[in-house]
């Protein structure tokens, strides 16, 4: 038990007492520390008033009263503390005043926010109940007679437990992002589901639908960051809340593979993301390999060891975006997830793939994306449960991207850019000088020799001699050819795989 109090928690601790209030470490700070683990941010519950708060520590730490070290942002009683400290957790300590919550009409939020007279009451509106402990801040060490635990959040804490405060169900009614919040919490802080409790997430199940989609993609990413984030989503799935999350993930689990993999589609795609947790990959990277496989059951081709999955990468890129899309993710992490499951099959061989391939491959993939890539596709090797001798292959390929590193490969590093083009050839902005573009580069890509302005304008004069047709059809194929590193796939794997 870690049971040092930081200086700046008893430094407002003393402020709140010598004005004749109380002071608790509550939530998750006091629930981190009984288990030992330094919190990641610190939680001061009050009977004192929020205007009370902000009086109190308007000049804390020699700030002004036009630039106060207070801020009090919400309705909720929670006014945050500046203090100078250089710990990232203690540099803003939020001090709560003592509430309890109305009615949940709407089942988000509470309809109204009632401050309470006493530590306890506060304590039984909280969740589960190893966050509903507080330790008297008026006391210097964390001893069991110096906290106050109505739920006996202490015997859970040493069961390793999760169990509500209070009525199971009516707890969940009240607010059901509680459902989501028992599986998170399970994950990070190892503790297994109460029975009880575990009943009533299933039967509340359906209470998700109510929740805004923000507050559900928050505690799934947090899940997602833990060291149990594979378990967690089975978890979700076993107490039918995956349903109301990524439902698409659930069609994988009755489908079958081929005779290559010896789990499910749904197995598979839980034990890559468990891949990526262990090797403590990027949230971007644990995503795409929970998604990578999302598309594999609606492209299913036949059943038992011959079946197929042919363009699911494509498929599943598309749901991939529809699903983080739903869940309010930001456009960065959706384009660059998306884009790690729609590149994640890329083919690779020694001596089969020219330097030209490899520069597509870049030119498509881009070169900062890809070692992400390769940890997905590491993850989907391991979680396949029959690696096959792929990290020779990846090395050379490695070596290779080294070798082209410095080749044009995007359109920016032609020797000739959009503005000179349209001048030397007098013409508009237009999509032609995309389309033009586009066909110089891959001129590039073919023969990285190419990117010589002569060339460049020679060639680009030809090519504003075709009509709008045969202009289109040409670009066309030269986008098309980028897609050759992995166009061969198909016939490859069709030649390796899947034809007896
Ligand atoms: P961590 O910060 O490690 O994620 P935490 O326990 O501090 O864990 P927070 O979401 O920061 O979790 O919430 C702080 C405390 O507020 C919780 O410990 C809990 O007591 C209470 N709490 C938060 N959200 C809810 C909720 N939806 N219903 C009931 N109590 C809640
Ligand atoms: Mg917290």
């Amino acid at each position: 038990m870690k049971t040092k109090i930081p200086n700046e928690i008893e430094n407002i601790a003393h402020i709140l007492t010598d004005a004749g209030f109380e002071a608790h470490l509550v939530g998750g700070s006091l629930r981190d520390m009984l288990l030992g683990v330094s919190p990641k941010d610190w939680d001061i519950a009050t009977n004192a008033k929020p205007e009370e708060v902000q009086g109190l520590f308007a000049t804390y730490g020699g700030r002004t009263v036009e630039d106060p070290a207070t801020v009090y942002e919400n309705s909720f009683g929670t006014v945050g503390i500046k203090t100078e400290s250089e710990d990232e957790a203690l540099k803003i300590v939020e001090v709560t005043t003592y509430r309890i919550e109305g009615k949940y009409t709407d089942k988000r939020h509470p309809d109204e926010v009632t401050f309470a007279k006493t530590i306890e009451e506060d304590l039984s509106r909280r969740d589960f109940t190893v966050n509903a402990i507080a330790f008297n801040l008026s006391n210097h060490t964390i001893t069991k007679s110096h906290l106050v635990d109505p739920f006996n959040g202490m015997d859970d804490l040493q069961k390793k437990l999760l169990r509500t405060v209070g009525d199971a169900n009516k707890r969940f009614e009240e607010d059901a992002l509680r459902l989501m919040r028992a599986v998170r919490f399970s994950a990070q802080l190892g503790f297994e589901i109460e029975q009880v409790t575990k009943h009533a997430i299933r039967e509340n199940a359906g209470l998700l639908e109510m929740i805004a989609k923000e507050r559900i993609r928050d505690e799934f990413s947090k899940l997602i960051v833990t060291p149990n984030a594979a378990m967690g989503v089975v978890a979700m799935e076993e107490l039918g809340l995956l349903k109301f999350v990524i439902p698409e993930l659930r069609e994988g689990i009755a489908c079958g593979q081929n005779k290559h993999h010896i789990y499910t589609v749904f197995d598979h795609n839980v034990r890559a993301l468990n891949y990526s947790v262990e090797k403590n990959y990027s949230f971007e990277v644990r995503l795409a390999s929970l998604l990578h496989d999302v598309g594999k059951p609606r492209t299913k081709g036949g059943d038992g060891p011959d079946s197929t999955f042919y363009n699911h990468e494509v498929v599943g890129a598309k749901m991939t975006t529809k699903i983080l899309d739903r869940l309010r993710f930001s456009k960065e992490i959706i384009e660059i997830v998306s884009h790690l499951v729609r590149c994640h099959l890329f083919y690779y061989n020694v001596g089969e793939v020219t330097e030209a391939g490899v520069r597509r491959f870049l030119s498509r993939v881009g070169p900062e994306n890809v070692d992400d890539l390769l940890k997905v596709r590491e993850a989907d090797r391991i979680g396949s449960g029959v690696p096959k001798a792929f990290p020779y292959k990846l090395r050379h390929l490695l070596f290779m991207i080294d070798k082209v590193k410095n080749d044009p490969i995007s359109p920016k590093m032609l020797k000739l850019n959009g503005n000179e083009l349209m001048e030397i050839l007098n013409i508009p902005p237009s999509r032609k000088v995309g389309y033009i573009l586009g066909i110089l580069l891959e001129d590039v890509i073919q023969d990285p020799t190419n990117n010589e302005k002569e060339y460049l304008i020679a060639r680009a004069r030809e090519l504003n001699l075709l009509n709008d047709v045969e202009l289109v059809s040409m670009a066309e194929r030269a986008s098309e050819h980028k897609d050759e590193f992995e166009a061969g796939i198909e016939d490859e794997m069709k030649k390796k795989y899947f034809v007896k």
